[in-house]
């Protein structure tokens, strides 16, 4: 129970990497808020949590606006006493080669990823630094954080920049015990990548299969999936570490996709 008497709050906690996160930190002793923009499936996670002998609340949140953000951010803190653990996680997936790629989807992908970061960050960190116990921030980034691929502008430049802020989080934060690390995983199958493996077989004029064996899972040492489990255990790795010699850094979690 690394995580007795905490407070961590994951973005896009209702689907995927988010909800398993959210369940391991459960299951470490963290109360967790489920915040996501499917409160129906965020308040379910957070009834299954509970009912496995876990504290966990759901909230409604969109991380690309600063009041539904500063809000569910406030609920979550007035209802549990603080905030100890961010997970900015919520994301989506939009491919598309550049020359087709619609400026407004481009907006769309750098809000929920960059905005929502920047924004939770803001409103999370000021509660770290008033407790006088720090807290540790994690930006789900991606192999796309350090890799490029075919169709996705938006979301390398977006995975990219988690770097960034994450580094300039750890400087700022650093003297008042705020942590601010990014995990990269490789590609897991949540409904972000479902969705995906038909688009591209469609993109790249070749079959689904293909997609899966010589687009996703190409360069890795053993062909097989990240799971969500293994993404879950790196963020409560980090969550509960407890000083500043891991800071400013990206774990890439990936089976040998990219090795750093
Ligand atoms: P998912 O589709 O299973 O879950 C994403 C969740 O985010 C959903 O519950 C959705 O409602 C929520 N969400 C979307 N827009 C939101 C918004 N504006 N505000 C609040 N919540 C919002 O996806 P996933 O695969 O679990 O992805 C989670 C994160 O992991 C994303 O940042 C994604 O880029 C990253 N990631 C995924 C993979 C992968 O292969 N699945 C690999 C690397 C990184």
């Amino acid at each position: 129970m690394a995580l007795q008497g905490k407070v961590a709050l994951v973005t896009g906690a209702a689907s995927g990497i988010g909800e398993q996160t959210a369940r391991k930190l459960a299951a470490d002793g963290a109360a967790v808020v489920i915040a996501d923009l499917n409160i129906a499936n965020a308040q379910k996670v957070a009834d299954s949590i509970v009912e496995a002998g876990g504290k966990a609340i759901a909230v409604a949140m969109d991380v690309t606006s600063e009041d539904a953000v500063n809000a569910g951010i406030e609920d979550a803190v007035a209802k549990l006493g603080g905030i100890d653990v961010l997970v900015s996680n919520a994301g989506i997936q939009i491919v598309a080669p550049i020359e087709e790629y619609a400026y407004a989807d481009w907006k769309k992908m750098l809000a929920i990823h960059l905005d929502g970061a920047f924004l939770t960050t803001k409103a999370a960190i000021k509660h770290m630094y008033a407790s006088g116990k720090g807290g540790s921030i994690i930006y789900m980034g991606s192999v796309h954080s350090h890799e490029a691929s075919k169709l996705k502008s938006a979301y390398v430049t977006a995975k990219h920049g988690l770097l960034g802020l994450a580094r300039v989080v750890a400087k700022e934060g650093g003297p008042r015990g705020v942590r601010a690390n990014v995990v990269c995983p490789g590609f897991v199958r949540t409904p972000l990548v479902e969705k995906q493996i038909p688009e591209q077989a469609q993109a790249l004029g070749i079959s689904e299969a293909d997609v899966v064996k010589n687009v996703m899972l190409k360069e890795t040492v053993d062909g097989e999936f990240t799971t969500v489990a293994d993404v879950a255990n790196t963020v409560a790795f980090l969550a509960g570490f407890e000083s500043n010699a891991l800071t400013g850094q990206s774990i890439v979690v990936s089976h040998g996709w990219f090795m750093q």
